[in-house]
């Protein structure tokens, strides 16, 4: 770690668990920059080692506000995050078990893609959520929110979906040769609406009180004692509790398409254990350095002392289960993942989709996929070497488990 401190003395310091300044963008800089000017901030801004850019703040960063919420140091994904479980069964079962589609890894994996709605689809009919059914009789109360109400009732055919881009469910396989199921995925069109609607309230506001936080930084603020403060709060928990259920509801579903195959053929029930499910874009109130903080976590985990994480590497890499090791230097988180290095934009000019293609076949992985055209923004090649990313952060977070891609369902 090390810690960029600039002239400006009204300026908090930037502390970035990485080697040097010059290995991060300089777009991500100057919006860490942008943060540490808050008057709000606390201590000092975290970029952990897998940061980038982001819509206002980088990804990768933790920022801990006294007494206010920004909605976009939540992230445009409200409650995006990671679940994993552990099998019992190794991957050489399924891959030495032939079904009439291939081995178990190929069967599994068409079964899940077929049965699960990836990219923008959602189910036909209304599926089952408790969270919504809560929604549905408390949101009410928030008068001037009433255009988002009808999401609620949209959300019910998003509750255990996918998504597209960097979504998605794989079954890996850890040093010991056994399977284990890890999936990304967050709060839907139904967040994306919410995180939408209270940044755009949030600039509003901060025009109408000449904020000192210039519109173009793209980090409106919101006071929690205000109305519109506490109506974002109230929103955000409900997307980050639907993003939890959605991440259950779909892991209920690979659990009982994964047992449904193994017991066909070959009689054997799986056992599942030691399942996980974490935010990685949220904000919660938290105490740290004697004081009660909104920690905003974007595309970061929270890693309290003994507390079990997530951070995936990419499509063809490792991925880690992590026990965090409480340091206070980055308000107790941990990164959420490699990072990207190169934009999807930029990926999709550097890698070709046959290029991703065989690689994904030298490696042994299985890829589910319905539209192949965009599969060079997914590249492991796209997003920084996960072992290096682990590296950097040995203080704030142990890896307890190291799992690769067996097979791989991308939105
Ligand atoms: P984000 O939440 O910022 O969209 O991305 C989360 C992280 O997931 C990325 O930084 C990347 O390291 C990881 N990731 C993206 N796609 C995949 C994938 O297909 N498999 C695995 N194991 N990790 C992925
Ligand atoms: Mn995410
Ligand atoms: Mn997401």
């Amino acid at each position: 770690m090390f810690v960029h401190v600039t002239k400006n003395k009204d300026m908090l310091p930037i502390k970035i668990w990485q080697s040097g300044i010059e290995v991060i963008e300089e777009k991500c800089i100057a919006q860490a920059e942008h943060l540490a000017k808050l008057p709000f901030a606390e201590k000092w801004i975290a970029l952990l080692p897998d940061t980038h850019a982001g819509k206002g703040m980088p990804i990768g960063g933790v920022i801990a506000c006294e007494n206010v919420v920004i909605p976009n140091a939540v992230g445009v994904d409200i409650g995006c995050g990671m679940a994993y479980v552990q099998t019992d069964i190794p991957v050489s079962l399924l891959r030495e078990t032939m079904t009439g589609s291939g081995d178990l890894v190929k069967t599994i994996c068409g079964d899940i893609l077929r049965n699960i709605p990836t990219g923008y689809n959602h189910y036909k009919t209304p599926q089952n959520s408790d969270v919504l059914d809560r929604a549905k009789a408390e949101m009410g109360k928030y008068e001037a929110d009433k255009e988002l109400i009808p999401q609620i009732e949209e959300g019910y055919f998003q509750a255990g979906t996918l998504g597209g881009g960097n979504h998605f469910i794989e079954i890996q396989q850890d040093d010991e040769g056994m399977c284990g199921i890890m999936l990304h995925s967050g709060s839907r069109h139904f967040g994306n609406i919410v995180g939408q609607y209270f940044n755009k309230i949030a600039h509003e506001l901060n025009d109408r009180w000449f904020s000192f936080v210039p519109s173009e930084w793209d980090l409106p603020f919101l006071p929690v004692e205000t109305d519109e403060g506490k109506r974002y709060l109230a929103w955000m928990q409900l997307c980050m509790d639907f993003a939890y259920e959605n991440r259950a509801i779909m892991l209920g579903k690979v659990k009982e398409i994964f047992t449904k195959h193994i017991e066909k053929h070959t009689g054997i029930t799986p056992i599942f254990s030691d399942e996980i499910n974490c935010h990685h874009n949220y904000a919660a109130l938290e105490s740290h350095f004697g004081k009660n903080v909104w920690v905003h976590r974007k595309g970061a985990i929270r890693a309290r002392e003994g507390e079990m994480g997530i951070i995936p590497g990419a499509m063809g890499s490792y991925s880690y289960i992590i026990r965090g090791k409480g340091c206070e230097e980055s308000f107790m988180s941990s990164s959420h993942g490699a990072g990207r290095a190169y934009s999807r934009t930029a990926a999709m000019e550097k890698f070709s989709v046959e290029s991703v293609m065989v690689d994904l076949k030298k490696q042994n992985v299985v890829l589910a996929k319905n539209k192949k055209s965009d599969v060079p923004e997914e590249s492991r090649f796209a997003y920084k070497d996960i072992d290096n990313v682990m590296a950097n952060q040995q203080e704030l977070t142990e890896p307890v488990k190291r799992l690769f891609t067996v097979g791989v369902i991308k939105g």
